[in-house]
């Protein structure tokens, strides 16, 4: 379906502090109207912003969790009291839908300020560890911040993916220095002020987080110059990070692609199973890192479901989010991203794939546009099944059995996420269990992602690290490991010089600590009296 084009008028982002004369183009992708240009920030005023943060985050340590709460619920505030102008803003940058916005975004915002103001200071306070052997000592792991954390980020999510990684980065103590794609470079200057605005409440200084535009030779800059790295993006790019990092040992998390399995087994609930595909697909045109890439549903129910699925597709309607007509699904955000979707479905459909819905691009003449799209009998050699799509199109296979989903499953170099939709829970947690991925989530799409006590993440080719949870608060801070007198001796442990009969107390305090019973052996212990007495004289 197509909707008329509409006029419109993006309200002009001031950017701070920018003295760079490279320009980036910003456009809107549902429309292709221009937004103006930005300023990409040189890899010279990278260092300078990184400076500065370093400089903040010294007063921001300082503040107490209590504090640091008092702060992200002014963000929270600001969020919900502007949540329709954001989603306005958003929507123009990524041509995303405004219902997505909402709940992917603004929501998932909420959501995180939430349970880090609810739990995170459990999970960051010093931690009182057993002192194991040493009993005369306490053992404790304090957390703390790692001092200026760097976030590069990808364009499927605006606010999200800035806001997202930020809130546990500053809840732990950190300064943080965001690098937004450059092809939402523009909604930016609006997502700054959100903190800024904070901060003068505070009466804390700006630079405790700012958010620098560039392309990527600002985020190399940016991975030379902060105490860590939050990388989330394309697995080709992951690996260029990696190695960019290596020239400093900045320490990073990678937040890459996934090809996830979406099972469907024979006992699903048919309508349970088709609607959490359709979100598995078409939340934000499949531009989603957790997007269900891989149907895998079983022969029992397989018809049905596919009957169904083409049914909902067909009737998806798709145009400019924020025209007059209401839409289901919105624009590619940018037109690399629907060249990679259009190659892939020709590549499949070229080898003997049928394309049931869609198939090929949309709308040309408004924007940046793949239809909705269902693709069956998918050869094993088609791209499409091994190469992230990140598109609105639906894969569906088939499978035989458990046995044959759960290999499917497995069969590609990315570990995201997964779903199962099964009524016997004995038949998930058989899945959970063996799926290789970071998450799965049981007749639910997604929902692994807002329960915020998760680790979120992926393994393989989908990148290490965790953010979200306990893990992910974790990841930002330096956990330092202190071992402090619980009784005092007050002698000394005299290591050197070394004595005679040193070696054989050593050996015989060993073989009594963790040989097999041999301490509770009378001989043991004479032998170990005697080693002791031994080296005792011969060091006095
Ligand atoms: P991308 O890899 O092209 O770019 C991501 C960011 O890295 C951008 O800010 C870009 O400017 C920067 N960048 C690129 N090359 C760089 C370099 N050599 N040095 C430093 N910075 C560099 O990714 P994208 O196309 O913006 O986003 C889509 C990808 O992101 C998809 O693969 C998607 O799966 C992934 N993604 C993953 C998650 C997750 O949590 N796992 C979430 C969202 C998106």
């Amino acid at each position: 379906m197509t909707t008329a084009p509409f006029e419109t008028s993006a309200p002009k982002q001031e950017v701070r502090g920018a003295r760079t004369t490279t320009m980036i183009p910003c456009v809107e992708p549902a429309t292709r109207r221009s937004l103006g240009e930005v300023p990409a920030c040189s890899p010279d005023e990278v260092r300078d912003r990184v400076a500065r943060a370093r400089k903040a985050q010294l007063e921001w340590r300082k503040t107490s969790f209590d504090e640091r709460r008092a702060f992200l619920k002014s963000i929270l505030d600001h969020v919900l009291e502007h949540a329709d102008e954001l989603v306005e803003t958003i929507v123009r940058d990524s041509g995303k839908t405004r219902e997505n916005a909402m709940l992917g975004e603004v929501w998932t915002v909420a959501e995180k300020i939430r349970h880090t103001c609810a739990h995170a200071e459990q999970h960051l306070r010093p931690e009182v560890m057993p002192s194991g052997i040493f009993m005369h000592k306490r053992a404790e792991v304090h957390y703390h911040p790692l001092g200026v954390i760097g976030i590069i980020a990808p364009w499927n999510y605006p606010m999200q993916n800035i806001l997202g990684p930020t809130i546990p980065a500053l809840f732990a103590g950190n300064a943080v220095v965001v690098k937004p794609s450059e092809h939402v470079a523009w909604s930016s200057a609006r997502f700054q002020r959100i903190f800024d605005e904070a901060f003068d409440k505070a009466g804390l200084p700006r630079d405790i987080v700012q958010i620098i535009n560039g392309y990527a030779d600002t985020g190399a800059a940016l991975i030379g110059a902060a105490d860590k790295i939050v990388f989330t993006g394309s697995m080709p790019n992951g690996k260029k990070i990696v190695a960019e990092s290596a020239k400093t040992l900045t320490p990073v998390i990678l937040e890459l692609g996934g090809k996830d399995p979406f099972i469907v087994c024979d006992d699903a609930d048919l309508e349970q199973a088709v609607h959490a595909a359709m979100a598995g697909v078409f939340i934000a045109a499949g531009q989603n890192c957790l997007a269900a890439e891989r149907f895998i549903v079983q022969d029992g129910i397989y018809d049905a479901f596919v009957g169904r699925v083409v049914e909902l597709v067909r009737a998806l309607r798709q145009g400019p989010p924020l025209g007059p007509e209401r839409v289901d699904v919105g624009a590619m955000a940018t037109p690399m991203q629907l060249e990679i979707v259009e190659r892939l479905v020709d590549d499949a459909v070229k080898r003997g794939a049928k394309a049931l819905v869609g198939g090929k691009r949309a709308l040309t003449d408004v924007g940046e546009y793949f239809a909705p799209t269902v693709l069956v009998d998918v050869p094993a050699d088609a791209a499409i099944l091994h190469e992230e799509t990140f598109g609105p199109v639906m894969v569906i296979l088939r499978a035989r059995n458990d046995e044959h989903a759960l290999e499917i499953a497995n069969s590609t170099e990315f570990g995201l996420s997964s779903t199962v939709m099964t009524k016997s829970q004995e038949r998930a947690r058989w899945f959970a269990e063996r799926i290789v991925a970071g998450a799965t989530s049981v007749n639910d799409f997604g929902l692994t992602y807002m329960n915020m006590d998760l680790p979120f993440g992926g393994v393989r080719g989908s990148g290490y690290g965790r953010l979200n949870g306990r893990e992910g608060l974790r990841a930002c801070c330096n956990a330092k490991a202190i071992l402090l007198d619980r009784l005092p001796v007050g002698a000394p442990a005299k290591l050197y010089p070394i004595g005679t009969f040193d070696y054989d107390f050593a050996r015989e305090t060993i073989r009594s600590l963790y040989g097999k019973g041999v301490s509770k052996t009378p001989q043991a212990i004479s032998r170990l009296a005697k080693t002791a007495w031994s080296a005792v004289r011969a060091r006095n």
